[in-house]
């Protein structure tokens, strides 16, 4: 006894989202299929205690429905489950087998569909034991049927119209079954893409920066190693390293406000994702440095792209709050082979280290030597080619705070 109050307490599985929507799904069918056949049994003249049947299953279909609405809590869920297979199982369709015309009528393929929907929600003793005796309510109906044929067309006889029955009981039955699986597949399709939507958003979380939206250290860690391993397999022929720091930006930080040096980040960001191709990863390595990875380029167009981004920089405001010129100083570096990630860090570091000696606002490549030509990609509509761009050996006027 105490196991039945158990029971009726629930688990908490019965009211798992893919269950609940099992269930609302059964008895939506359910009662679709029930309305159906009550309309088909008045137009048929079926025996009144049928057409009773049909209509006691539809109240108590829709109470089902009612009640779950109401009350959303496991053990409500239970019964709705319990009570729709008692009724629906050992009750009325055994019941409207035997008014409603027998085995040559189409009550039978609503026997099946409901065998079917209280086989799925099976799923402990009690369940077991309520199906075991509907198998055998239906076992005795058809044995009466079979024994005692007068008995049934004593209360429903067909006649000719037998055919029209069974294909009438097919049509809504099958229409039902299709209405079940179709919502079914629409709840796993619609759940699969919240499902993949929450994985991006993890995976989100997990490889980027929620200030600036470029990936983290860690990424970048991956992803260095990641290219390393193809130019080792001779996927990818080489790859290249950027690296930016934002000048004086302590200083920017201690004149604006951490907000506006917020905006520098979150800005510059913006530029360099702008200035990349879109096989180019841009990570932030540590506060205001970026490191930026690109497949494939050899040192001078990653030297060009390097250029053209603090040139970009230098010419745009950065945050609405500051009218000051912020400018950034970047360091290039491509791989050579048996580096590992770390040593490519350190190296690109170092260039980046002579940038700030040098002055700042300019980008260094091997350890400082001559850059090559770069085309002024931001001067205007005519790209003038600007001799020796990259070393600007200014005072940094740009960056006087
Ligand atoms: P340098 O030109 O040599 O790079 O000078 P710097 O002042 O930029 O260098 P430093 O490394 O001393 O300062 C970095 C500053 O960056 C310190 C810190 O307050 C600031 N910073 C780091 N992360 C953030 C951030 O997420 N937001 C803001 N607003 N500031 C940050
Ligand atoms: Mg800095
Ligand atoms: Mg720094």
């Amino acid at each position: 006894m105490s196991s039945v109050k158990e029971f009726f307490k629930g688990t908490g599985i019965e009211d798992a989202l893919l269950k609940k929507e099992f269930f609302s799904l059964i008895l939506t069918s359910s009662l679709f299929t029930a309305i159906a056949f009550l309309v088909e049994s008045l137009i048929f003249r079926k025996h009144p205690f049928c057409i009773a049947i049909y209509i006691a299953m539809i109240a108590f279909l829709s109470i089902l429905e009612f009640a779950g609405k109401k009350d959303d809590s496991s053990s409500m869920q239970k019964k709705r489950y319990i009570s729709y297979s008692i009724l629906m199982g050992c009750i009325f369709l055994p019941g409207v087998y035997l008014v409603g015309g027998g085995i040559s009528s189409g009550v039978p393929l609503f026997f099946i569909m409901v065998g079917v929907f209280i086989l799925l929600l099976l799923d402990n003793a009690l369940m077991v034991a309520i199906f075991i005796v509907m198998i055998a309510a239906a076992g005795t109906v058809y044995i009466i049927d079979f024994k005692n044929t007068d008995l049934i067309t004593g209360f429903t006889n067909l006649g000719d119209k037998t055919y029209l029955d069974i294909g009438i009981s097919t049509i809504i039955v099958g229409l039902s079954i299709g209405f079940f699986l179709r919502r079914l597949t629409k709840f796993f399709d619609e759940n699969q893409e919240k499902a993949n939507e929450l994985l991006g958003r993890i995976e989100n979380a997990a490889t980027k920066d929620p200030l600036s939206g470029a990936y983290n250290r860690r990424y970048l860690m991956e992803y260095l190693e990641d290219c390393i391993k193809q130019v080792e397999d001779e996927k990818l022929k080489t790859f290249s390293l950027i690296m930016f720091d934002l000048d004086h930006f302590k200083k920017i930080n201690d004149t604006y406000g951490h907000l506006a040096g917020d905006d520098c980040i979150k800005n510059l960001v913006l530029i360099l994702k702008r200035s990349l191709r879109d096989v180019d990863v841009v990570t932030r390595y540590g506060g205001e440095e970026f490191i930026c990875v690109l497949p494939t380029a050899e040192d001078t167009p990653a030297f060009r792209r390097a250029e053209q981004i603090r040139v970009a920089v230098e010419n745009t405001q950065l945050s609405a709050d500051i009218d000051k010129t912020i400018t950034v100083s970047g360091g290039v570096f491509m791989y050579k082979p048996g580096m590992r990630p770390e040593e490519l860090i350190e190296a690109v570091d170092h260039n980046l280290y002579l940038a700030k000696e040098g002055g700042r606002n300019q980008i260094v490549w091997h350890d400082g030597g001559i850059p090559p030509l770069v085309y002024a990609a931001y001067s205007g509509d005519v790209l003038e080619p600007v001799q020796n761009s990259g070393r600007r050996f200014t005072d940094a006027t740009a960056t006087k705070f």
